[in-house]
């Protein structure tokens, strides 16, 4: 069972400020972390692996920072990793971003089938949610969303059974393997990583993919194969502070009527 998770490198947005002369993202005063979602995609493929054999692998484009996130993943328990990383790919879009994983995904897999990718259901940066859905239409593999547990997988059939996460429940799918999952937080807890695989993560070195390790067109990578463009970043009007109402409780319920009638009169006027 070889499984595959999409690994990206977030900035910690508990942290991230906005440079309110550019409305642009103040990167430089943030750390970067493992998206959390990918974090409980990586702690699924090891527990699959750990449970019906194989390996897991793990794939992630961006700067060559990013190694952190793989060193981060094998100390979870993978075993191996690719970073895409190239000025050309700088500036890719979902569309794009998708093209490039998805053909370090065919690379991969010749060498080895992959039978499962995970992604995290959403970048906590980017927030499209796109990502998966379109390495799944390129890769020509059904797509399963949203998913917050995983039931059964038989690899006898080739199936997998997910639980999705819908709006009041969720819908049980079965699905032919190969496909691609998104996962939830919900899927599983995250361990804590054993002292043999930290030592492992310290001493790893990615395998590192540019443009020239690709048949690519160059027109589907990069701002050139972008065809979103990002008109306005502003931060959210702040909000005032609520009004503190006082005094015993008649009081504090006249204060309250008092105020809503006159949100109503100014409402009506
Ligand atoms: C016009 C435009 C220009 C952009 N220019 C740049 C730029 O110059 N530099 C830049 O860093 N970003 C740039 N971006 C942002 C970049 O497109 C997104 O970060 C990227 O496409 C992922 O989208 P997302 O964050 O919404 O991920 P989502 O679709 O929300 O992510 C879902 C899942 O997909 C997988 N995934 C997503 N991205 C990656 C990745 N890189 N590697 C591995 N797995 C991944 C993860 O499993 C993740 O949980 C640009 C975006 C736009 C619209």
């Amino acid at each position: 069972m070889h499984t595959l998770v999409c690994v990206k490198q977030v900035p910690d947005t508990t942290e991230i400020k906005m440079n309110p002369k550019t409305n642009t993202l103040d990167r430089s005063s943030a750390s970067t972390i493992i998206n959390p979602y990918d974090a409980h995609a990586v702690e699924e493929a090891v527990k699959i692996r750990n449970k019906f054999g194989g390996k897991v692998s793990i794939i992630s484009m961006g700067p060559l920072q990013a190694e952190e996130v793989i060193k981060k993943c094998i100390e979870m328990g993978a075993d191996e990793g690719y970073l895409l990383s190239d000025r050309a790919f700088a500036g890719s879009d979902t569309l794009a971003t998708s093209y490039i994983l998805s053909m370090g995904i065919k690379k991969i897999s010749k060498k080895d089938p992959i039978d499962l990718v995970f992604c995290g259901k959403q970048a906590i940066d980017g927030d499209t949610a796109q990502v998966g859905p379109g390495i799944a239409s390129r890769l020509g593999i059904p797509q399963l969303t949203y998913v917050e547990k995983i039931e059964s997988l038989n690899l006898k059939n080739n199936t997998v059974v997910i639980h999705r996460k819908i709006d009041n429940g969720y819908e049980i799918v079965e699905s032919k393997l190969p496909c691609l999952i998104t996962v939830e937080k919900d899927i599983n807890d995250l361990s804590f990583s054993s002292l043999s695989n930290m030592i492992k993560a310290a001493r790893y070195k990615s395998t590192v993919w540019g443009i020239n390790d690709f048949e690519a067109d160059i027109g589907q990578l990069g701002l050139k194969g972008s065809p979103t463009s990002v008109r306005r970043i502003f931060p959210p009007t702040q909000r005032s502070g609520g009004e503190l109402l006082k005094g015993n409780i008649d009081e504090v319920v006249k204060q309250l009527t008092d105020s809503l009638k006159g949100g109503i009169v100014r409402w009506q006027l």
